[in-house]
């Protein structure tokens, strides 16, 4: 490729068709159709709606939402100053605090609690690497108003709806981890335990750990560092410290679960990523992807609308990675449904387009997915092509059959078959032939 081409910004990716070959194994994107159609159909039947909201917004609004000691705002966020005004602005790192901005500006919850979902890329500037990206892509979903553990109860069913819609098996390819972070004030006793455990043992701090031991000393038990995984065991659990009210409500979700037969594991290190979060929260993991192994992650956020200016109003959500979530299932083999075109038109001569035309809009329009053969060639080239886009039948007009009237089909899949004639004038008629073929 000579130099002067301009190429995509390092950790930013193209989401193309498969038919487009890419050295990279990024899952492509009817792939990522499928997923999306999944979603709208799982997410209506629990009465989730869609909403979009900006990509950019102000900076302040993550300090303030995700908390000025997380690893997003300490050091992957993309933010700038806007050069027309001095405004200072981020590309989103993710979307619940977007959405809670948005319900607050719009009084929104005025008439009661809302189910939302939401799709769209997200911003993080971290060391690319497979499974992580600078812009990814999220499916996030939110419950705003409801205070209950009936509700973080099923909103975690809902993803495991979604993972058996995809062929995703809970125990063997995905898990759940589930904790409760309690209430401010029981963090807060825990926050002095933590203290005095980590200042006793100063010395196996590393630099992030140090920073951090008096501005937000939870944030130590998330590390990555490999060095700190054994005094991080060892540390004082949160679940010592809840209080009747907190350890009923997380009772209450896991009887929910274990009522519905799902498998989980308390995980009492589990605190997530942003400083919003309270009482429930999980994250469903994977083995198979290495150290990129969480695929959604989630839980409770009842100071979230007061943070940022709104009245109180609990509630509880959940990001999910697709591009984690599609290379798992890539790597999985599991069958993802084809998105072939039902018919091949060729197209034999020129003189045939219009008529033919007619007969393809005509089948289109009984919701057939016909190809049409564009560029004329001849027709072993056309062929040719019939069988490489994957469609089951091959429609030919040719001179001959339109003098008759009629189109030539021809089966494709499995070996071939004679083919046979159809008349031009009725395609409505057995479009279903095709359809059910
Ligand atoms: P991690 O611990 O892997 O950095 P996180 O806790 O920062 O994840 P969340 O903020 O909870 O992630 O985002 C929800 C989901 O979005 C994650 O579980 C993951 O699947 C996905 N995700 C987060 N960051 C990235 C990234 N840089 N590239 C791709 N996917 C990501
Ligand atoms: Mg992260």
């Amino acid at each position: 490729m000579s130099n002067n081409v301009l190429r995509a910004i390092k950790g930013m990716n193209d989401i193309l068709p498969g038919s487009v070959p890419r050295k990279d194994k990024l899952p492509d994107s009817g792939l990522w159709l499928w997923f999306e159609n999944t979603v709208r159909s799982v997410l209506s039947r629990y009465g989730y709606q869609y909403l979009l909201t900006p990509t950019v917004e102000p900076t302040a609004l993550f300090v303030r939402g995700l908390g000025e000691v997380t690893d997003i705002v300490e050091k992957e966020m993309y933010s700038w100053t806007d050069e027309m005004n001095g405004d200072r602005l981020t590309l989103r790192p993710e979307a619940t605090a977007g959405i809670v901005r948005a319900m607050v500006e719009h009084n929104a919850l005025y008439n009661g609690p809302l189910r939302l979902w939401t799709i769209g890329a997200m911003f993080r500037h971290e060391r690319p690497q497979k499974g992580r990206y600078r812009q990814f892509h999220q499916l996030d979903v939110e419950a705003l108003g409801f205070a209950g553990p009936d509700v973080d109860a099923e909103l975690i069913l809902m993803v495991r709806r979604l993972w058996q819609e995809l062929g995703l098996v809970v125990g063997q390819h995905v898990r759940l981890e589930l904790n409760s972070l309690g209430q401010p004030a029981e963090r807060q006793t825990h926050r002095e335990a933590l203290i005095a455990y980590f200042e006793a043992h100063a010395d196996q701090l590393d630099e992030d750990a140090k920073r951090r031991l008096h501005s937000n000393p939870l944030r130590i038990l998330d590390t990555k560092n490999p060095a700190m995984q054994a005094l991080v065991e060892a540390a004082p659990t949160l679940m010592d410290f809840l209080g009747g009210q907190s350890l009923a409500h997380f009772d209450a979700v896991k009887a929910v679960l274990d009522a519905a037969g799902l498998e989980y594991r308390v995980n009492t290190r589990l605190v997530r990523g942003m400083d919003y979060y309270n009482l429930t929260v999980f994250e469903w993991v994977t083995d198979q992807l290495g150290s990129q192994g969480t695929v959604c992650g989630g839980g409770r956020y009842d100071g979230l609308f007061e943070q940022l200016g709104g009245k109180p109003a609990p509630a509880v959500g959940f990001g999910l990675g697709i591009e984690r979530l599609l290379l798992l299932i890539q790597e999985l083999g599991l069958p993802v449904p084809d998105a072939a075109p039902d018919a091949y038109a060729v197209i034999a001569e020129p003189q045939a387009l219009p008529r033919a035309l007619l007969t393809i809009e005509a089948l289109r329009a009984q919701g057939l997915a016909v190809q049409m053969h564009a560029g004329g060639g001849s027709m072993k080239a056309q062929f040719k092509k019939a069988d490489a886009s994957g469609a089951r039948f091959a429609l030919v007009f040719g001179g001959d059959e339109l003098a008759q009237g009629m189109v030539a089909l021809k089966p494709l899949r499995d070996g071939g078959g004679a083919q046979s004639l159809r008349p031009l004038a009725d395609a409505a008629a057995w479009a279903q032939e095709l359809r059910n073929a």
